[in-house]
């Protein structure tokens, strides 16, 4: 039931984002495929490589279907972007913002260049902050936290210095591969939850 209403939602997100970064939704849909999944889509839940698209009028986001185990999925699903209200060229302005600003990024930026509530803009933090200490991530920006102290509100404020040296296609390509709390069962943060 959960992961329907998960699916749900993501299927209601806007596309406002992506046409204002001058990309198309199905360009958005590419790279973030390619981000995540350099040599083809690959079954999150079965690692089947047999997998073809869905053209599903009445769902927005990109479907995949495994022919091995027959379960659907988009591609950011089993990723830590699962179930975010925001679409995904809102995921690319995020991006741009935290690795181009030249100051720390706080909820209300992201809440103001996306034009979304407050609520969703510290969702998108929270997933934001929840990646930035796990690998692989961690280990592209070390200690540094573009992001300010009370947009990281349960964690600890690291040093605090914005990112150098990544590029927002490679801060993507991290998120894609951070796996959500659900399937971390190492974590013991609490997990982001969809706003
Ligand atoms: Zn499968």
């Amino acid at each position: 039931m959960l992961r329907n209403d998960l699916e749900q939602m993501q299927d209601g997100t806007e596309d406002s984002g992506a046409r204002s970064e001058g990309m198309t939704e199905s360009a958005i849909e590419d790279l973030f495929t390619a981000l995540r999944w350099p040599d083809g889509p690959t079954c999150p839940d079965c690692g089947g490589r047999e997998v073809y698209r869905l053209n599903v009028a009445s769902v927005r986001r990109r479907r995949y279907k495994c022919r091995r185990c027959r379960r659907q999925f988009s591609n950011t699903k089993g990723t830590i972007l699962e179930g975010s209200k925001l679409s995904l060229g809102d995921w690319v302005k995020v991006a741009r913002l935290v690795c181009c600003r030249p100051e720390r990024v706080g909820v209300t930026h992201i809440q103001h260049d996306l034009g979304v509530s407050y609520k969703t803009a510290q969702n998108a933090a929270d997933r934001l902050c929840y990646a930035l200490r796990r690998p692989p991530l961690r280990d592209l920006v070390g200690n540094t936290n573009p992001l300010t102290p009370t947009a990281c509100r349960d964690q600890p404020d690291p040093e605090g210095a914005t990112f150098r040296g990544i590029t927002w296609e490679q801060l993507l390509q991290a998120l894609l591969h951070t796996l959500p709390p659900t399937a971390d069962p190492g974590s013991a943060t609490r997990p982001p939850t969809s706003s």
